[in-house]
């Protein structure tokens, strides 16, 4: 049976669409031939070309492809006026290879195919340049050499150094017409004498054995190894096209030249032509450094005719593609070619812009303008970064816990922090770990460096909902805050030496590293502003205080979706008022501190409802197990320890200080000696601290985690949750009354049966009742519950009954369906779990589609048999990240809540998700 396909397209033929049979090259020269641009004429051999050559047992082309092939020779020779093997005005070609996927460097191409000794003589006489010449053809013969018949280059290396030493020049550059003749002779001495066969003088042989070598190389090891390792299936590239195009070339005198351009800046995204070119030169020159080129801008008046072909050459480029391009010319004696293009890979500055721009020119619609950028990228926009041009060496590595870089000077605890952040210094806390206590010193410092810890460690949670940068778990660096040190191998950083943290790359660096500002420009609003309009899913903020708020309102937040009420608790001046009421003995002793924090929550709540003023704001009541707020066991043990040897001290320097005073009563003079202290307050501070370490003994638990928190405080503690309720709906009537529109949520953490809600709820109304009668106004809010534990999940359909809006709180509902702590986890055994594939990611980052998404949606649709419109959102670290945005859309959740700074990646990963729904439903009904 006769082979009825077509194996050669001709450049004006071949589907340019069709990558797989003509590869991303081919198909790409086909296009650009097609759309008129003045492409170097050429023929692609087609894929299936390759297999069927590479599954022939006797190693042939298929039947009538040298046929093809010769004949399309003949139609090069038309189109150029050159003759293939001619010995006047000869005809060279490259022979490329090209496969749908870009493997780059992976296989071989050839060029200057169709030289010989006596095509030589035509080239020169053509060229009139005989150095020209003979480089052309020392540079064919080696490649030929090695790709099509396997000789090494080291062969060539030898002949060419022994010549170069010769002539006694260092560089090629240097090589005279004599020399590279000489270099020639000896290279085809060199392939006879590697090979036993002299080199192939017939051009048509030198190309069908320069055809198959390029299709050989699609099985060779080191494209094998590529495809393997990039994951490239059958199913994405089958195979090597052959590209044989003619050459030509940017080094036959002044009117000649080469060079690469972008049809817009690659950098800033500024529509105007960037490019660089050398005037008789090759592409390999730029490549090499050889030569300095010049900026596209001065070929305007060296080349004015031709820069203005190249202008409208990037017209036409962009016209076409609707995408910036990055595109390869060459100039031969005046005639402008267009090598290769392709779309140009842009900063996200760049990409933003010419998003926003291609849109209002006509080039792009919003929907390709938002697909166009991943939303991690827009991370680089949102906070400060090092300057990618700086050198700087770092000194430790740690993970990238929370983006962004940042300096300032080293200080080893929180109080040294805000001291030295109330002068005015910008400062860097070092950690080995940081605790709820530190929580001032966070908002005192630049950024936050651990030596221990992993990515959800308290510090990298922390730092990322304030957005500030944090390195954590930099185990190279050995922190000692009693010394205010912190070593890292040989080098040791004191308090006050300056540092740079980068939490994207996790780096630390000695000194101050030059930095790129954050750049939220009015080009991402308007691209946000974009996403806002096609995002099913709401975005919204956690955040903690009104200036986190006010800040989440900037990235264009559409509420809070978590404020974690007890962060409030931990600032220095509140501490105190925490540690009174849960050492209180009594409930009126108890209810006596309450009082003093009422007024402070309040307040807190007050200024988030302003500040997102009229978008909803939820408050999660009391979470944590309290003994939280308390120190431990060990630290007051020791400090009890310290306290009585202190009481030994006191007495002693007191009865020293009475003995000197009774020895030298008649003296003049006599030596001082103070009264340390009265010893009735270091008798009281050990009692304190007594009391303390029972309560901190009677609250102890196993599993702190799985214990004593959330609602089942708020049910023991009824009074500290009705506090907390309070507080909101009173923060909710003064701003009604202040005339500001307001939205507040109440929501229940760790909620896991329906009776636990009805007692909370309980308490809810009728602080409502007392509340609107005090004030005198109607109070409008929603009661809704966290959905974190399994049974929640599972008994939805039950809680909706009392629940107006679910959230998922993914971060405890991960410890619990994977029985991990996430702690442990994380410093344990999750990086070898990741590292041997038993999980492919961490679900504390990722959110696990598969078990606790199918929890999540699970609960979606209990909740919803019971309550139809039922708003359902998720709060966990994974509500910012991409590809759980993408699965919370799909089973319908109404919002996702993020930290502050990732609210805009967020924004566009809720775009992202839609338009890709819609993408798959446009193929479906299809
Ligand atoms: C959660 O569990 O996902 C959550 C938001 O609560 P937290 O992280 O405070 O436990
Ligand atoms: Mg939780």
């Amino acid at each position: 049976m006769t082979d009825t396909r077509k194996f050669i397209y001709a450049f004006e033929d071949g589907d340019g669409k069709n990558k797989m049979l003509l590869g991303g090259k081919g198909a790409n020269l086909c296009e650009m031939t097609q759309i008129g641009l003045n492409v170097p004429p050429g023929f692609v051999i087609t894929t299936e070309a390759c297999l069927t050559y590479l599954a022939d047992p006797n190693d042939e082309l298929p039947p009538g492809v040298m046929d093809e092939v010769r004949e399309q020779m003949r139609n090069l020779e038309q189109k150029t006026g050159k003759a293939f093997g001619g010995a006047s005005n000869p005809l060279l070609v490259s022979v490329r290879s090209g496969s749908a996927m870009s493997m780059p460097g992976m296989m071989d191409t050839i060029l200057n195919l169709g030289l010989n000794i006596d095509t030589l003589k035509g080239l020169i006489a053509e060229s009139g340049n005989d150095r020209f010449a003979y480089d052309a053809f020392r540079r064919f013969i080696q490649l030929f050499g090695k790709v099509a018949l396997g000789v090494k280059d080291e062969a060539f290396d030898e002949e060419f150094d022994a010549v170069k030493d010769k002539a006694g020049v260092t560089a090629d550059v240097n090589l005279s017409a004599r020399d590279l003749r000489e270099i020639s002779d000896r290279f085809l001495e060199v392939i006879e004498r590697e090979t036993g066969h002299p080199f192939p003088e017939d051009p048509m042989e030198q190309l069908e054995i320069a055809i198959k070598a390029v299709f050989n190389s699609w099985s060779g090891k080191r494209a094998v190894d590529y495809r393997r390792q990039f994951n490239i299936t059958p199913a994405m590239a089958n195979g090597t096209a052959v590209n044989v195009v003619t050459m030509v070339f940017g080094n036959l005198g002044d009117d000649s030249a080469t060079g690469v351009g972008f049809t817009r800046y690659p950098d800033t995204g500024e529509n105007r032509m960037f490019g660089e070119y050398l005037t008789n030169a090759q592409g390999e020159d730029v490549v090499a450094g050889i030569r300095t080129p010049k900026s596209i801008d001065a070929m305007h008046d060296e080349m004015p005719d031709l820069y203005r072909e190249l202008q409208e050459l990037r017209s036409r480029l962009e016209t076409h593609y609707k995408e910036v391009q990055d595109f390869e010319f060459t100039i031969e004696k005046g005639r402008l070619y267009c090598l290769q293009t392709r779309n140009g890979k842009m900063n996200t500055t760049a990409l933003v812009r010419t998003s926003v721009e291609m849109v209002r020119e006509g080039l792009m619609d919003k929907r390709q303008a938002l697909l166009r950028i991943h939303p991690d990228m827009l991370e680089q926009l949102l906070f400060p970064r090092l300057d990618p041009g700086a050198k700087a060496k770092p000194l430790a590595k740690g993970l990238p816990a929370s983006p962004g870089a940042a300096v300032g000077r080293a200080v080893f605890d929180a109080d040294r922090a805000e001291q030295m952040g109330r002068t005015g210094e910008r400062v860097i806390l070092v950690r080995e770990e940081t605790k709820p206590e530190d929580i001032h010193g966070f908002f005192a410092s630049q950024g936050i460096l651990t030596s221990r810890g992993g990515k959800t460690s308290h510090a990298a949670v922390v730092a990322r909902g304030m957005g500030k940068p944090c390195v954590a778990g930099a185990e190279g660096i050995v922190v000692d805050v009693h010394m205010r040190k912190a070593f890292i191998g040989d080098a040791t950083i004191s308090e006050g030496d300056i540092l740079t943290i980068d939490g994207t790359s996790g780096n630390v660096y000695l000194g101050a590293v030059p930095m790129k500002a954050a750049d939220f420009s009015g080009e991402l609003e308007t691209l946000l502003a974009w996403a806002d309009e096609v995002a099913r899913l709401k975005v919204m903020a956690n955040a903690d205080t009104p200036d986190d708020a006010a800040r989440a309102v900037k990235f264009g937040a559409q509420g809070i979706g978590l404020c974690r009420t007890e962060r409030m608790f931990n600032s220095q001046e509140r501490l105190p008022v925490v540690v009174e009421m849960i050492l209180a003995e009594d409930a009126p002793a108890r209810q006596a501190a309450l009082d003093k924090l009422l007024p402070i929550q309040r307040s807190d709540f007050k200024g988030m409802l302003k500040a997102m003023a009229p978008r909803p704001v939820t408050v999660r009541l009391l979470d944590p197990p309290i003994h939280e707020f308390l120190p431990t066991e060990q630290q007051l043990v020791d400090e009890l320890d310290q306290l009585e040897h202190l009481r030994d001290t006191v007495l002693g320097m007191n009865v020293l200080s009475d003995t000197i005073e009774f020895m030298y009563r008649t003296a003049d003079t006599h030596p001082q000696v103070t009264h340390l202290a009265d010893p009735r307050l270091v008798d009281e501070a050990i009692e304190r601290k007594r009391t303390m370490l029972q309560k901190v003994r009677a609250l102890s638990e196993v599993n702190p985690m799985l214990g004593h928190r959330g609602v089942r405080l708020g049910i023991t503690f009824p009074e500290i949750y009705a506090m907390q309720i309070r507080a909101v709906l009173e923060a909710a009537a003064e701003c009604i009354k202040d005339g500001i529109e307001v939205h507040p949520e109440i929501m229940v953490p760790q909620v896991c049966t329906v009776q636990e809600l009805c007692r909370v709820k309980q308490i809810v109304d009728s602080v409502k009742k007392a509340v609107e009668s005090y004030y005198g106004v109607e109070l409008n809010f929603k009661f809704g519950s966290m959905l974190e534990v399994v049974r929640a999940c599972m008994r939805a359909e039950s809680l909706a009954h009392e629940a107006e809006f679910f959230s998922f709180g993914t971060n405890d509902l991960t410890q619990a369906a994977f029985s991990f702590s996430r702690e442990d986890a994380e410093n344990k055994f999750l990086p070898m779990y990741n590292e041997k594939d038993i999980l492919k990611d961490n679900p504390f980052e990722v959110l696990d589609v598969k078990g606790v998404g199918k929890l999540m949606s699970l609960a979606v649709d209990f909740g919803r048999r019971t309550r139809p419109d039922m708003k359902v959102g998720i709060c966990g670290e994974h509500g910012g990240h991409p590809a759980s945005i993408r699965f919370c859309h799909s089973i319908g959740l109404t919002y996702v809540s993020c930290s502050g700074p990732r609210v805009p990646i967020a924004r566009l990963a809720a775009a992202h998700a839609a338009l890709d729904e819609t993408k798959r439903a446009g193929i479906q009904s299809m």
